[in-house]
């Protein structure tokens, strides 16, 4: 399988939409068992999801709690260089 299908049917699980054609759950099951960037990108489309699920639903979670979350994970992205304090 192709890690582009493999991908375009897990983006499609996670949102309860039926696999692309001639795609079979098993089919994605092994493709993931056996290739670290599609079991990876995976991951992160889960990740990503539950994060909007928790904007989407703000009482059930403190909003506290939410918001140092979504700083974590923005935080692997872009080096906290931006204190406002001169790198000299
Ligand atoms: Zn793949």
């Amino acid at each position: 399988m192709h890690c582009s299908v493999s991908r375009t049917a897990l983006s499609a699980r996670l949102d309860g939409e039926c696999l692309p054609e001639g795609v079979t759950d098993q089919a994605v099951r092994e493709h993931l068992a056996g290739c670290v960037e599609c079991s990876r990108w995976d991951r992160k489309a889960r990740r990503l999801r539950s994060l909007f699920q928790d904007v989407a639903q703000p009482e059930s979670e403190p909003t506290g709690a939410l918001l140092e979350r979504l700083r974590r994970a923005g935080r692997t992205e872009r080096p906290s260089t931006d204190t406002g304090r001169p790198d000299a």
